[in-house]
């Protein structure tokens, strides 16, 4: 017989809104990384932040974990579900509640796609600038959890700059609407706060969102090196001459030829070892003069030919090709590790050719695709799963890939977030202090770690800081 707190909760969502049949929740068990596997007991997808709240409420009372999802399109386990655990689905709530082109704000539902609000801005002449390359698929939600960044970023900012205003609702169903006044906040920066919590802090369900006017114009250079290192030094200069691109990507051999073998194929030479992808725009004269002044600096670094596009249609060829390299490594091995990682850009060419060389002493495939004008690297490491070894030489190499980031002095992750697969990388990086805060943080949200646990914060530092909070010499 259905337990009396499930009945409550399909009496809340309604029939379309559960899922508690085996074949239907396969689909939950793992986001983009799928060597963290758990299957979840249910699924929830509500309509509405009421919906979300009355849920809520209800779980906080049987004291049952809950990991919220947009798509499932992360690749750090963010959205892995727990055991015992419920998953809630914004994924039916992708509506866009308000677009007001003169304030230049949206406000949206938590599971609306990214490029969906693009698409209903554009007739405004605006767009929504966050554009990571998973855009067609991954939510909005997902990418305020995680701060999400995207090739343009570099000029646009991550997620972070984008977010205005949040509802919220927190473990025991409190509704907490932070998206008033629309100006300045004042107070203590909560929505920033929530911005890169990873599903630790409670569910956004709805988003108030900046709009950014479109370029009147935009260019895209394809620039041809026959080194990877020269490609990078290139972004190096770039930056050094106070050039402002949108965009600075470069992709090295392995992807081009992934790329080209796909349905994403972009007309990217696969002789190359590596091509710089470079978008400029802004008014026609500031485009035109500043592709004059990038192409000479970057054929002065080596490129052996520098192509502009033609037209739109060639742009978004070339751009389709970026974003579609991860899902194009399926034509490498079935299976891909995506590392991301950040380092300072001085140190671009030294860490790139570094990751080549442990994948090398691994003898693994490794295609690497980054945001160069970030230092924002993924050195993608194609392998199938079905093989033992090869699997622990791909987690070997992860790890190696992150103390060498850490040791140039660099981040463990660049937009993917830390999730279920960073975990033991955070000791790493942060001293016990550092994380002790991060729990204290995470516990006046979520004092009975009931949201997402298990992710982010290792588990070790949050006991720790909940003994010597238990200790009256801690307030001496
Ligand atoms: C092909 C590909 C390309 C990618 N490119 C990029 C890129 O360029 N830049 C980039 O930053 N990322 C990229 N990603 C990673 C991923 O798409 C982003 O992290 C994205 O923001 C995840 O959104 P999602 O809706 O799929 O979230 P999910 O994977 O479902 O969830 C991610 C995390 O957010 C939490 N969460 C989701 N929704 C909510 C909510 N409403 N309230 C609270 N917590 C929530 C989850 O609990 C989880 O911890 C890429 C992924 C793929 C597969």
């Amino acid at each position: 017989m259905e337990a009396a707190w499930i009945a409550e909760l399909r009496a809340v969502v309604g029939e379309r809104g559960i899922v508690d049949d085996a074949t239907r929740l396969f689909a939950y068990e793992a986001d983009g990384i799928v060597l963290l596997r758990q299957r979840p007991d249910l699924v929830l997808l509500p309509r509405t932040t009421d919906e979300v709240s009355r849920a809520l409420a209800i779980l906080h009372r049987e004291r049952i974990p809950i990991v919220a999802r947009g798509a499932g399109t992360g690749l750090s386990g963010g959205a892995t579900p727990v055991a015992g655990g419920v998953v809630l689905s914004l994924a039916r709530m992708r509506d866009v509640l308000e677009l007001d082109p003169v304030d230049r704000i949206a406000r949206v539902q938590a599971g609306l796609v990214n490029i969906d609000l693009s698409l209903a801005a554009a007739k405004h002449g605006l767009f929504y600038a966050p554009d990571p390359s998973s855009q067609q698929a991954c939510t909005l939600g997902g990418n305020v959890a995680e701060n999400s960044g995207g090739p343009h970023c570099f000029r646009h900012g991550a997620t972070t700059q984008h977010v205005l205003g949040l509802v919220l609702v927190l473990e025991d169903g409190t509704v907490l609407d932070l998206s008033e006044p629309r100006v300045d906040p004042l107070g203590l920066d909560l929505v920033g706060l929530f911005v890169g919590s990873e599903g630790m802090f409670g569910v956004a369900t709805e988003l108030t969102l900046k709009l950014t006017k479109k370029p009147a114009t935009v260019e895209t250079l394809l620039a041809i090196f026959e080194s990877l290192d020269a490609a990078c030094d290139a972004v190096s200069d770039l930056i050094r001459a106070r050039h402002e691109p949108s965009a600075i990507e470069i992709l090295d051999r392995l992807t081009i030829e992934a790329v080209e073998a796909s349905v994403y194929a972009a007309g990217y030479p696969k002789t190359a070892e590596a091509v710089l992808l470079v978008d400029v725009e802004g008014s026609e004269v500031e485009v035109e003069n500043s592709v004059r002044a990038i192409e000479p600096l970057i054929r002065a670094r080596g490129a052996i030919e520098v192509r502009v596009a033609k037209s739109d249609y060639e742009r978004k060829q070339l751009w389709a090709g970026r974003k579609g390299a991860f899902g194009a490594m399926g034509r490498i091995a079935p299976d891909l590790y995506v590392a991301d990682v950040c380092v300072p850009r001085t140190k671009l060419r030294e860490v790139v050719a570094h990751t080549t060389r442990i994948a090398r002493e691994k003898n693994l495939k490794l295609a690497t695709v980054f945001h160069a004008g970030d230092g924002n690297l993924h050195p993608n490491i194609a392998y199938d799963r079905r093989d033992a070894d090869e699997v622990r030489r791909v987690l070997e190499a992860g790890d190696e890939i992150m103390h060498l980031c850490i040791a140039a002095g660099g981040s463990l992750t660049g937009e993917h977030g830390v999730g279920l697969e960073k975990l033991p990388a955070m000791e790493w990086l942060f001293t016990r202090e550092d994380l002790a805060t991060m729990c204290r943080v995470r516990e006046a949200w979520d004092p009975d770690r009931r949201m997402n646990p298990g992710k982010l914060i290792p588990m070790r530092a949050c006991l720790e800081t909940k003994q010597a909070l238990a200790r009256p010499e801690h307030l001496t």
